[in-house]
């Protein structure tokens, strides 16, 4: 992996942006980042990268890094320098009196899908099998927990039943919710060069907005915020009619259809087209050009999952798969986009609240005992664990009294963000993890913990097709930095002794190297669905990047290819529809609805891609975007400020003229906090209601009032 050019050295890693997950070539001198390029030999990518890609050297920066420990003598004081011996033994004795005086739930875990999926895995161990906890969930909750637990109950598992090889052979892309146009560009790529090559090919986009995907689409269903669960029932319900659905594949290979039909009964192109606001001709025209299709790929992201009904809104969307049978087969199938680089991590190593590790199941007796077994420890907790809003809600009523936040900044991306910031401020002993010291979050930190970031650390991640890639090395980390996993490791010592718990300490953190921690969980995965248990740094240096599972020591693209799903019978189950409403729909005091979104250049809290002058050459500053009529009915110009208010906050930004944005709609870019002229970013309106079943906030849409703003 490492050839050696004059001075310089190349290492091979992958992208540290989206769930994409593309090849790099790093080229450094051993103390900068002098370059990075796309990697010919990586399967995703073939040498392609987008924006943000190309200019990960110039985003490895010493400003505003973490290099040594720091602590604040008190709440409010500055921040000093310490070392890491005494950061560490003083953050395991806080933890150890507040477990010893309040029970291990009285301390939580938010962790993030930036970590490598071995600093997950220690980061479980901990909370799991030290603390004694599950209060442990990461910022995935807030990207794609809801086809976590659509995938888990229609198909038994979280398991992606697709790959980017299906690009290539799919005669219908079907993108719903998602801009990959900009959120994942190579990935969209393909599609395009599909297209290119088979102008017969279609694309179908559903979006509020005419997005940049949309613009590629050859039928834009630009549907009412919050309804895909109602248009992917009458689609179904069309399928139905016109007999396009395939009942032997039904009756063989699933269960509850009938019960599903009689649902279906009543949610016709007619019935659903108002809620939706597509015309009936429009449903049917969308039904059949699926149905017709040989091979459909259905892609979902953020503005299906983001949602109070996020899960059912995938549920309806697999719906459509599993009726025509068309799943499991090259070029088909329901295919959930993940956010962040190693989201899929999180999800394989069980770091949130809801999974164990190898997606098994906190609740059962049995799992737990499983993973005890491996970890060479009695038990694990049995209470279940608090997912992300619940953590905080609970730190602001002092039921849990300390956090530790690795690589992610909740000060920024959490919803009804007042709420979000009260309860750091109420937290007894808050601990920041994170390669910046200059997020929203660290000024509400007790104890800051550097860590080496993305180019600096050894590791593994997973992107949206399951496809694990090494990550590496280029540059030691600045200062003190360390990598997450020693962090996590050297405090778990500590925290043994402050709780005379040594020996079980040292059981279960005994690791000399990153590949020793992705050895342990690998044998964690074996007799799952993952079943990596074979595989090893040494595969991967010399086959490459690797999917899962790896049974009999190869990648298997396509789950499900035998039809036999993972519910113990081996069919796949129908579910009913949660046909809720928006949890604040618009009225006359709040008459428009604000829709959040992402920018081409843009990466979430912009604590990377904000150091980078030239990727704010597109959108140098926030605006909100508003349709051309709205804007021109109240008198109001190009340029001038606007106070959008919700019935949690209020932001200050100029306005951008957006023919894209239907009326009556807003829409911001969530990526600007502190750097916006307000102070704050779209979270300031957003709200923390979540889907009943996955847990994840709604943050895709809040009802605002806009007014003209005069500044004195
Ligand atoms: Fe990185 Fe995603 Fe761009 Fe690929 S598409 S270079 S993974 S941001």
């Amino acid at each position: 992996a490492v050839t050696n050019r004059r001075k310089i050295t190349e290492v091979k890693s992958v992208c540290c942006y989206c769930g994409t997950g593309c090849g790099v070539v790093i080229e450094t001198d051993g103390v900068h980042l002098l370059n990075v390029r796309g990697d010919p030999d990586h399967p995703v990518n073939r040498g392609q990268l987008c924006i943000k890609g190309q200019t990960l050297a110039a985003a490895h920066v010493r400003t505003g890094r973490a290099t040594r420990p720091l602590i604040r003598p008190k709440r409010g004081a500055a921040f000093q320098p310490t070392d890491w011996d005494t950061a560490l033994r003083l953050n395991a004795e806080r933890f150890a009196q507040i477990i010893a005086t309040h029970g291990p739930d009285a301390v939580a875990f938010y962790v993030s899908g930036q970590l490598l999926t071995e600093d997950y895995y220690l980061f479980n161990k901990l909370a799991r099998g030290l603390v004694g906890t599950n209060n442990i969930d990461s910022n995935s909750r807030l990207c794609m927990s809801s086809a976590v637990t659509a995938y888990k109950t229609t198909l038994g598992s979280d398991t992606v039943p697709c790959c980017y090889e299906d690009i290539d052979l799919a005669d219908l892309y079907l993108l719903a919710g998602s801009n990959a146009a900009i959120t994942h560009p190579i990935l969209f790529r393909r599609i395009e060069v599909a297209k290119n090559r088979h102008p017969e090919r279609q694309i179908l986009v559903i979006d509020p907005r005419r997005s940049e995907t949309a613009a590629y689409a050859d039928l834009h269903l630009a549907i009412q915020p919050g309804t895909d669960t109602f248009l992917f029932a009458a689609m179904l319900h069309v399928l139905v009619w016109e007999r396009l659905i395939d009942e032997a594949f039904i009756a063989t290979h699933t269960e509850g259809f009938e019960a599903l039909r009689r649902e279906l009964a009543e949610l016709t192109p007619g019935a659903v087209s108002p809620i939706c606001g597509l015309s009936p001709e429009t449903i049917v025209d969308a039904a059949r050009r699926f149905g017709n299709a040989q091979a459909p790929l259905s892609f979902w992201c953020q503005g299906l999952n983001q949602s109070i009904h996020g899960t059912s809104n995938g549920v309806a969307l697999i719906h459509l798969h599993l009726a025509t049978g068309k799943i499991g087969r090259p070029g088909m199938g329901p295919f959930s986009l993940t956010g962040q680089p190693n989201a899929m991590g999180g999800r394989e190593t069980g770091t949130m609240a809801t999974l164990l590790p190898g997606h098994r199941d906190p609740n059962s007796e049995k799992d737990r005992s499983e993973l005890a077994h491996l970890w060479g420890i009695p038990s694990l907790p049995e209470r279940p664990g608090k997912t992300a809003v619940e953590i905080f809600d609970a730190l602001a009523e002092g039921t849990i009294k300390a956090i530790w936040i690795a690589c992610t900044n909740p000060a920024h991306s959490f919803p009804h963000l007042e709420r979000a910031t009260e309860a750091l401020r109420r937290a007894e002993w808050v601990v920041l993890q994170d390669a910046w010291q200059d997020t929203e979050t660290a000024p509400f930190a007790d104890l800051l913990l550097p860590a080496a970031t993305w180019g600096e650390k050894e590791g593994t991640m997973t992107n949206s097709e399951r496809r694990i890639s090494r990550v590496r090395a280029a540059v030691p980390p600045p200062g003190e930095a360390k990598p997450d996993w020693w962090i996590v490791q050297a405090f778990a010592r500590h925290l043994g002794k402050a709780l005379g718990i040594s020996e079980r300490a040292e059981r279960l953190f005994f690791f000399p190297t990153e590949e020793a921690i992705f050895l342990d969980y690998a044998r964690t995965t074996a007799g799952t669905d993952i079943a990596i248990e074979t595989l090893t740094y040494a595969t991967l240096d010399q086959l490459g990047p690797q999917q899962w599972p790896f049974t009999s020591g190869q990648s298997q693209a396509r789950p499900f290819s035998d039809h036999r799903f993972s519910y113990p019978d081996g069919k796949a189950r129908f579910q009913t529809l949660d046909r809720s409403r928006l949890p604040e729909p618009i009225d006359a005091r709040h008459p428009f609805l604000l829709i959040t979104g992402r920018l081409r250049d843009q990466w979430h809290g912009m604590s990377r891609t904000g150091r980078i002058p030239q990727l704010f050459r597109h959108d140098p500053e926030p605006v909100v975007r508003m349709n051309r009529t709205d804007l021109e009915r109240r008198g109001w110009r190009e340029g001038d400020l606007l106070r959008l208010r919700s019935r949690r906050g209020e932001l200050i930004l100029p306005v951008a003229t957006a023919d894209e944005v239907r009326s009556g709609h807003l829409f911001l870019a969530m990526h600007w906090g502190r750097r916006s002229l307000a102070g704050e970013g779209s979270n300031a309106l957003t709200l923390a209601a979540t889907d009943p079943l996955s847990r994840q906030p709604h943050l895709k849409h809040a009802a605002v009032r806009v007014e003209k703003c005069h500044l004195p």
